[in-house]
């Protein structure tokens, strides 16, 4: 079975195939095609993100190169090429700090990152009960602190899957839920301006 590309995935996202393709396309996920159905959601995912709104469109030179690379990858790793992988300049975890003191504080985990001018804090906060995290954050642009874009996506992934999608408060709060697990991305489109994709560490503890 021949099956399709993450570029097909992405021109057929945005409706730029041509029709014959596009009914190729549909035809191969009508007959069932695990594998290209987890793509097409994804890159449908992904583009409907940037479309929302103001219509973030990837730069050119992004698309040839997700389309370029995509042959050695996985879908998953092609958002992180659209977005600026941020850096983490602090975790709470990695603070030596007594026992007593590092027990107390164990349920919730701190963790900064920078990605040019924007710092984004996290929180996690376990819930074994639940076996859920719940994660608050906020999105700070040092340059300018009082202007914020004018919206926010944030898109939990995990291998490619959208697992949790919401939208900043205009003061670039925002807080959502997931059960945890390995591999998960936050990808913060910040419409208009830029992409930041962060690794979330797994909880298990
Ligand atoms: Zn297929």
């Amino acid at each position: 079975m021949q099956h399709f590309s993450s570029a097909d995935w992405v021109d057929f996202a945005r409706g730029l195939v041509s029709s014959e393709r596009k009914t190729a396309i549909e035809q191969h996920l009508e007959s069932g095609c695990q594998q290209c159905a987890t793509s097409s959601s994804f890159w449908r995912g992904v583009v409907e993100v940037g479309r929302r709104e103001n219509g973030f469109e990837p730069p050119g030179e992004a698309v040839t190169a997700v389309k370029s690379a995509y042959r050695i990858e996985k879908p998953a790793s092609r958002l992180l090429e659209w977005a600026d992988l941020a850096r983490l300049v602090f975790d709470s975890f990695l603070q030596p700090s007594p026992v007593a003191v590092r027990a107390a504080v164990q349920t919730a985990r701190q963790l900064l990152h920078q990605s040019g001018p924007f710092t984004i804090d996290l929180r996690l906060e376990p819930d074994s009960a639940r076996k859920c995290v719940y994660l608050t954050g906020q999105i700070i642009n040092n340059e300018n602190p009082s202007e914020m874009a004018d919206g926010i996506d944030v898109v939990l992934l995990r291998r490619g899957e959208q697992i949790r999608k919401t939208e900043a408060a205009p003061s670039g709060e925002f807080c959502l839920d997931y059960n945890p697990a390995e591999d998960l991305h936050l990808f913060l489109n910040i419409r208009g301006l830029k992409g930041i994709a962060i690794a979330l560490p797994s909880m298990d503890r």
